[in-house]
């Protein structure tokens, strides 16, 4: 499952801010310590580039642990105007994950579920949190292997590399991750859900990276 970011001016109020604990308990954070960790990613980008990309200090971090969360987080940003950044392990480096002043950081690493192994069709339906080499693991157990992965593997999730988009290890012979992917389950902007597959996955992709 993966949440399309969206960019608006973004303000955590004390009514978001209590909104947020009801939706995730300790799960969420607004403490300045915690907000600047979150602010950052593994790379340092160009001077050239800097100015293009809006960081700031993110207003509030929050970790879902499942997708009615994820729900009622995109429904409360769209009622005021809070701007959601995703967040895996932060590895793109390119500053996608970073937050403009006062969005919400979403981190997805606590999903991070392997959901069903079917070793016949040697399909696997995962969480967006799940790190590839934990993913690698665990499949590896049922006599599967990744056909594909990046290079960031001991550290970089599913879902990030969906979003981001990639070749890595195994591209040679099977391609782009793209296309390796037979479906996604997508919190939208309206707040609902759906599923893509087959070429509304592929367009979809197409509009999610322009
Ligand atoms: C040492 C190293 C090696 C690398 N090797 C490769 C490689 O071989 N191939 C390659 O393609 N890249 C590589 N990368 C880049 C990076 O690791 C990959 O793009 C990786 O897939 C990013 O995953 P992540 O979990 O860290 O995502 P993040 O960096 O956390 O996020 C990347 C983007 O995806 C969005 N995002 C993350 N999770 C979600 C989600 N669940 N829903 C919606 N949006 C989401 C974020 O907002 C951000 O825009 C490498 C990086 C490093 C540091």
């Amino acid at each position: 499952m993966i949440l399309q970011g969206v960019k608006r001016m973004s303000v955590v109020n004390q009514k978001v801010t209590s909104r947020l604990q009801q939706i995730f308990g300790d799960r969420m954070k607004v403490d300045l310590i915690e907000r600047k960790l979150y602010s950052y990613d593994v790379g340092a980008l160009p001077a050239l580039i800097k100015p293009f990309v809006p960081a700031g200090v993110a207003g509030a971090v929050v970790r879902p642990m499942e997708e009615a969360e994820i729900v009622e987080l995109v429904g409360l940003a769209k009622q005021e105007k809070l701007q959601l950044v995703p967040r895996g392990s932060s590895t793109s480096g390119y500053g996608g994950v970073l937050p403009a002043k006062g969005a919400v950081v979403v981190d997805l690493s606590g999903m991070d579920k392997v959901i069903a192994v079917d070793s016949t069709k040697k399909i696997v339906r995962v969480q967006p949190g799940v790190i590839w080499e934990q993913l690698q693991k665990q499949i590896n157990k049922q006599g599967l292997d990744l056909r594909l992965y990046p290079t960031s593997l001991p550290a970089s999730t599913v879902g990030g590399w969906l979003a981001q988009g990639g070749s890595g290890f195994g591209s040679y012979e099977f391609g782009e991750f793209k296309e390796n992917v037979l479906a996604a389950r997508v919190v939208m902007p309206s707040g609902e859900s759906r599923n893509f597959s087959g070429q509304e996955l592929a367009d979809y992709r197409l509009s999610f990276q322009n």
